[in-house]
């Protein structure tokens, strides 16, 4: 065993990386974890305006995180990529076992966010990749000139339709009731926007095509009516992208932490049921999920660590 950290930080988005500034400023021997893209989803989002501060010309949730970083990095956390599969919780020291090795602390904080949930229809999986997308960052571009459908009707649904109006032709939000969910200042710019088109009171049944997604299969759960949208034989393909909320990214967690529809109960000072485990973020039970809660949660979970780690608890 190489070191044992005074803290370990298991997520990368704006929680862990508030928690990584916080714990190595106040001089924790600190290491952030992430399997995948450090950001988490606010690194794929497009613009970020309710961030307070965040109004540069060309912010994005990429540079935002990528600051926050470069931030946690200058008081010294250090950063590693693995992807955790085994966590050894309970005791003085935790054990973190990922695929390139083991990592140990006296704290840890829990910040893996939320995924992006799926449909669960057939087709979903097959043109993945091929139509069917769940980041209109990554992929909004390559359906420049196209028509895209989108389904959901929350702020990320809203938020990245508005998104994809730069590049698709038309985009039309597919929606399960006949009212969106989200904030009244993302629907007014929906609504003013001559590209955007609305189906109401229909969930999407199943998608088909021959190698990309050229057919979309809705029923409207009012009448039950069945309806199928082709794509344009010109364009030869459509897209779908999907924003339908998020599940909380805690398969690692059950059985050793209580959790509620899979999501983490803490205290308000991000205490876990076990001393020396602080959660932060998106995967903590709460009632507001955005950037700013996040990177609050990180602040105090680390400091909670800090005063964990000096017997103050
Ligand atoms: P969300 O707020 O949970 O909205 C999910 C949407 O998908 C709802 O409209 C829901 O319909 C619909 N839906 C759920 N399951 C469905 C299914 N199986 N088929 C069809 N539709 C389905 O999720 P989100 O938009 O991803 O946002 C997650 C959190 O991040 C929220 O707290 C949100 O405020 C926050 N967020 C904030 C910003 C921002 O502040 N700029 C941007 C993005 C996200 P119903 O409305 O009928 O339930």
């Amino acid at each position: 065993m190489e070191q044992i950290y005074d803290l370990i930080i298991l997520g990368a988005g704006p929680a862990g990386l508030a928690a990584g500034l916080y714990g190595a400023r106040a001089g924790l021997s600190t290491l952030i974890l992430e399997r995948g893209v450090e950001g988490g989803q606010a690194a794929q989002t497009d613009r970020v305006e309710n961030y307070p501060g965040a109004m540069l010309e060309d912010e994005t949730g990429y540079t935002l995180t990528a600051r926050m970083m470069e931030q946690a990095q200058s008081f010294g956390a250090q950063r590693k990529m693995d992807e955790i599969r085994s966590l050894e919780l309970e005791g003085e020291v935790k054990t973190l076992t990922g695929a390139s090795g083991e990592y140990q602390a006296r704290t840890v904080i829990l910040a893996t966010g939320a995924s992006p949930r799926k449909l669960g229809c057939p087709g979903e999986e097959t043109f993945t990749g091929q139509g069917v997308s769940y980041c209109a960052t990554c992929d909004g571009a390559f359906f420049r000139g196209l028509e895209v459908y989108v389904v959901g009707g929350g702020d990320s649904a809203v938020e990245e339709a508005l998104f994809l109006t730069r590049f698709a032709r038309k985009v039309t939000i597919i929606h399960r009731r006949d009212q969106l969910r989200a904030v009244k200042s993302l629907q007014d710019k929906a609504f003013a926007n001559e590209k955007m088109a609305f189906i109401w009171d229909s969930v999407v049944e199943s998608l088909d095509g021959q190698d990309v997604l050229q057919s979309i299969c809705l029923r409207n759960v009012k009448t039950n009516e069945i309806t199928e949208i082709k794509a344009d034989e010109a364009d030869g393909m459509m897209g779908l992208f999907v924003f339908v909320g998020l599940d909380p990214n805690s398969g690692l967690l059950e059985g050793k932490l209580p959790l509620e529809k899979g999501y983490i109960k803490t205290d308000e000072n991000m205490h876990t049921a076990i001393p020396g485990v602080f959660a932060a973020g998106d995967i903590r039970v709460k009632s507001l999920r955005q950037i700013i809660t996040a990177a609050a949660d990180g602040a105090i979970a680390a400091m909670e660590a800090e005063r964990y780690l000096a017997g103050q608890e």
